[in-house]
């Protein structure tokens, strides 16, 4: 009976054909798709990041389509009002919780709303590990970057840092030597995880050089970066770094807990897909963007496979009919 149901505080019994979870380029381009299919589709954009990654950055310039560069806030905004046009129905909050199985799922919003959609596409991105530093945050797009293919090409003839000892340090900092006048690796050990081939290409770089016992414990600069401060991690002894640019490389994680024991995910806590298709363990979901891909990591393999997310839930739905 009507008494038995949630509280009347939720939104209407409606069944969304399709909810989109993430407000980055893969969640925005899936929502644009489901859109254009009529599926007039919800979307989360979550508290933290609205926009997702993109929206925290500065200049653009591998977008394809926008041969000046485009500033990141202003692509996604773009990309928002583009699926908003077509319908897509956006949700300023959070999803909290999930129901996943079951042919009908259910969110529940960061106020305790729920919310029933058929399909479900997940995308809700990855975060770079930050150092934990004072001013990191300041200095984020001034200095300080976790994307050398992103942004290596505003650093040439500087002298630059990288903070890592696996294989994506050693590669960014063998990518940035093509723009710098220096890279230093930063590692806190005094051996590298990076892999065999990776290590003797970097060693091999006349422009690397390494700093090893070593972290990074201070960040330096007036509105740029400047410098960092590196601390002896055997003897304490401290000593300055004058650097343009400080990539950090030391890891990323994918935004999954949400779906921990609901989906199936990888050791590294990567939502698990059936590829080429974005499809997950649970029928009726679908994953798209850096939630699922620890190998590209770009906006627009994101919204390519936003694209593909859209395609497979529609056909997912359309088998249902
Ligand atoms: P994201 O963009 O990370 O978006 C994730 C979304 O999920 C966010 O909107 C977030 O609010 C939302 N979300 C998370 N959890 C929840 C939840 N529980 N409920 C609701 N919503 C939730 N790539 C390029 O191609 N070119 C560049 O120049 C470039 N520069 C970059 C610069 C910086 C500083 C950074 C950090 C990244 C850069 N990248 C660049 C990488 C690019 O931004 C990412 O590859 C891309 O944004 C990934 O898209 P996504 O949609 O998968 O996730």
């Amino acid at each position: 009976s009507a008494g038995d149901r949630a509280p009347a505080t939720g939104p209407a019994e409606r069944v969304h054909e399709v909810a989109v979870i993430g407000s980055g380029p893969a969640g925005y381009t899936a929502a644009l798709y489901a859109a254009r299919a009529d599926l007039a589709p919800v979307v989360f954009l979550g508290t933290v990041f609205v926009g997702g990654a993109l929206a925290t950055t500065t200049e653009v310039e591998n977008f394809p389509g926008f041969p000046d560069g485009v500033q990141g806030p202003d692509l996604m905004e773009k990309m928002r009002a583009q699926a908003a046009r077509f319908g897509a129905r956006m949700i300023e909050d959070d999803v909290a919780a999930v129901e996943l199985c079951g042919e009908v799922k259910r969110l529940i919003d960061g106020h305790g709303r729920a919310h029933l959609a058929r399909t479900v596409i997940v995308a809700t991105g990855s975060g770079h590990r930050r150092l934990g530093l004072p001013r990191e945050e300041e200095f984020s797009g001034r200095g300080v970057s976790s994307c050398a293919t992103c942004d290596g090409f505003f650093f040439r003839g500087r002298h630059l840092a990288v903070v890592g000892g696996g294989d994506t340090a050693l590669e960014e900092a063998t990518f940035l030597t093509r723009y710098a006048a220096s890279v230093t690796v930063v590692h806190r050990r005094d051996s590298l995880r990076a892999s065999r081939a990776m290590q003797a290409r970097a060693f091999a770089d006349p422009k690397i050089t390494f700093a090893f016992d070593s972290e990074v414990v201070e960040l330096l600069g007036d509105v740029r970066l400047t410098g960092v401060t590196l601390r002896d991690t055997r003897t304490g002894a401290t000593r300055p770094l004058a650097v343009g640019g400080l990539f950090v490389a030391i890891g990323q994680d994918p935004r999954s807990g949400l779906f921990a024991g609901q989906l199936e995910l990888d050791a590294k806590g990567y939502v698990v897909v059936r590829a080429p298709t974005t499809r997950t363990s649970v029928p009726g979901v679908f994953a798209a963007g850096d939630v699922v891909d620890h190998r590209y990591r770009q906006a627009v393999t994101a919204a390519g496979t936003g694209c593909a997310a859209a395609l497979d839930a529609e056909h997912y739905l359309a088998a249902r009919r």
